[in-house]
């Protein structure tokens, strides 16, 4: 079996440089992100990890153009990512699902598509063709209160592929998940991520769901949040249950948390959200 590493002449989806985004001016000024260079291949497979408020979110809020950088650039598809957005580049899904209560499971994914103004029959054939593809088939008719979370958040998923986007960007899309349904989401995205062959950008503090998930782990760190490794995942295609058993798995999970841990050294004396996590990981 090969390994599912993007082929590196792929064409590049995503590219920052020098990207950098702070949060208010002077004193108060928080800096969330500091010179990021990250260049993300079509087919890839990326997921960002690190500790809460390393950034994560707002690299793929500057990604999205639903925020502004205050350094470097960003683009997508070769476009400054508000084009790109324009362009309709991107699906976005997030930790909660944002469905409409009012409209049936079949219409919310047809949503974006009605603002586009695609006729009612393609939207009635896609959203069909969707429902299948996250396996709600049945549930077209249903409304977003009568589905568990796990298959909210798979209307979610398939509502930001009904344009077709070139790229996905997901914010911890299954954070709020019991391990069992997140397990199963991991295995439903993966062959999703297959049988499309779109270019997603993940955001994760789950070490195992980084590792099973990617072709590729970008580890940041805090204060200012920085890239401080990416680590490749060469384990074969297609993953399955037995990935998660495999030794490599073990031990491409044990590299990221250990990436983690180094690039995250006793903060400032005196911070309370450090000596906590210090004491809650057993380093002192
Ligand atoms: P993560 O997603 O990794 O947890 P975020 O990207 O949400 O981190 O936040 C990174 C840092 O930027 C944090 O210190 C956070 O408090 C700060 N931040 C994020 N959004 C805002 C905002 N709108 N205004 C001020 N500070 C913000
Ligand atoms: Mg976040």
């Amino acid at each position: 079996m090969t390994a599912d590493v993007t082929p590196r002449d792929a064409p590049v989806v995503v590219e920052t440089v020098g990207l950098g985004k702070a949060f208010g001016t002077g004193k108060t000024a928080v800096r969330a992100l500091d010179s990021i260079d990250l260049s993300i291949r079509q087919g890839e497979f990326v997921s960002l990890i690190g500790p809460s408020g390393c950034g994560k979110s707002t690299l793929l809020r500057l990604i999205g153009d639903l925020t502004d950088p205050t350094a470097g650039t960003v683009r997508v598809n070769g476009k400054p990512a508000a084009r790109a957005r324009q362009d309709r580049d991107y699906g976005m899904v997030f930790q909660a699902p944002v469905l409409m209560d009012w409209r049936t499971i079949a219409k919310n994914i047809e949503l974006p598509l009605e603002i586009m103004g695609f006729p009612a029959d393609r939207r009635r054939q896609r959203a069909a063709d969707l429902l299948r593809l996250v396996e709600l088939e049945s549930f077209a008719d249903r409304h977003p209160w009568e589905l568990s979370g796990g298959m909210q958040q798979r209307v979610a998923i398939a509502r930001a592929l009904s344009f077709d986007p070139k790229l996905l960007l997901m914010d911890e899309p299954f954070g709020a998940l019991d391990e069992m349904t997140r397990e199963r989401m991991n295995a439903e995205l993966m062959s999703i991520w297959q049988r499309t062959g779109t270019t997603i950008v993940f955001v994760t503090h789950s070490i195992p769901e980084a590792v099973f998930l990617s072709t590729r782990v970008v580890v940041m760190s805090a204060r200012p949040g920085r890239i401080s490794q990416v680590i490749d995942i060469d384990l074969p295609a297609p993953r399955s249950v037995e990935t998660r058993e495999s030794e490599r798995y073990f031990e491409l999970v044990t590299r990221v948390r250990e990436a983690l841990r180094r690039h995250e050294p006793p903060d400032e004396p005196g911070d309370p959200v450090a000596a906590d996590r210090i004491r809650a990981e057993g380093l002192a």
